[in-house]
């Protein structure tokens, strides 16, 4: 049962190591950078109203990467404003790789950076607490709303910190990619009750036109190799396994059970394809873009 299982998030260097071997089998931030150069300049046309002063906050930020692609979009459909940027990252040493990033990055000189070393939770107490009134015209939150307590109420809480015209921008896998089937049959045993890290882009459509709250929605197709989980004993499979549960040390601490059953499911047609000897994954994202 969960209660016994441990969450990835808490190993910050094995975390660090998982995701970017999961970069590296996935077509995941290619995905991404897809939309930010093809789909996102038109999505920040309209925001700030001709201001020549922007403030964006970028949340679960990570080493940053994607953040200044973005930031580089910004810049050229507002080429006269400058940039106030808030990023908030608990991981110390994410945010390390940021700072680094940012300052190997030349022509950033129209962008501030305030580092906040914190969790989304930590930052609205924070945010209240200083009575801030700034507000926002660009909020992003790729793929971190897993990591949140609760996502609703943190989709809440930064979007009453827009500006007019600002744009709240929310990466999440898609409920039809295969980690939503996983998360349908395995929610009990595999997810944290602390953190709810089985939330699909399905739940915060759900919740929005609970709300309704209008917004756009975007599918970004993906795909994860995922051939490796397959070869017991193999450490690549192995740190693969605890990213796609997000339980540290998945192979080893799972009941045998459970694992022959998460291993069934992954390689199953709900989740996964398999052609010339490889098994692949379903790893389509959606962005939900709310004015
Ligand atoms: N947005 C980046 C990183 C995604 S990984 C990208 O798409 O490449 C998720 C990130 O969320 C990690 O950097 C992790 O440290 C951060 N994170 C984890 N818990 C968080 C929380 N409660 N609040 C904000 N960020 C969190």
């Amino acid at each position: 049962m969960a209660s016994s299982l441990q969450s990835l998030i808490h190993d910050d260097s094995r975390y660090q190591k998982s995701f970017h071997l999961f970069l590296e089998r996935s077509s995941e931030h290619q995905c991404m950078q897809d939309f930010i150069d093809n789909t996102l300049p038109d999505i920040l046309a309209s925001i700030g109203d001709g201001k020549s002063h922007l403030n964006v906050i970028g949340v679960g930020s990570g080493d940053g990467e994607i953040d200044l692609k973005m930031l580089s979009k910004l810049h050229l459909r507002h080429p006269g404003a400058t940039v106030d940027n808030e990023v908030v990252e608990p991981s110390s040493q994410q945010l390390h790789n940021y700072k680094v990033l940012a300052s190997q990055k030349p022509g950033l000189d129209y962008v501030t950076f305030t580092w906040n070393k914190m969790t989304s939770s930590e930052f609205e107490q924070h945010w209240k607490a200083k009575k801030m009134t700034k507000k926002a015209d660009f909020i992003h939150m790729i793929q971190m709303l897993y990591y949140v307590k609760d996502p609703e109420a943190t989709v809440s809480f930064f979007r009453s910190l827009l500006n007019k015209n600002g744009k709240l921008l929310i990466i999440l896998v898609s409920g039809e990619s295969g980690w939503g089937n996983l998360w349908r049959t395995y929610r009990n045993e595999l997810c944290n009750t602390e953190i709810s890290q089985c939330v699909t882009t399905r739940d915060i459509k759900s919740f929005l036109d609970s709300k309704g709250v209008s917004y756009q929605n975007y599918m970004l197709p993906s795909q994860m190799d995922i051939t490796e989980c397959f070869s017991e004993g193999d450490e690549k499979g192995e740190l693969l396994l605890d990213f796609l549960t997000e339980v540290l040390d998945f192979s080893n601490t799972a009941s045998p059970e459970l694992k022959a059953g998460v291993l069934e499911l992954l390689r199953h047609p709900e989740c996964s394809v398999e052609s010339n000897g490889k098994v692949i994954f379903n790893n389509n994202l959606e962005v939900i873009v709310i004015n």
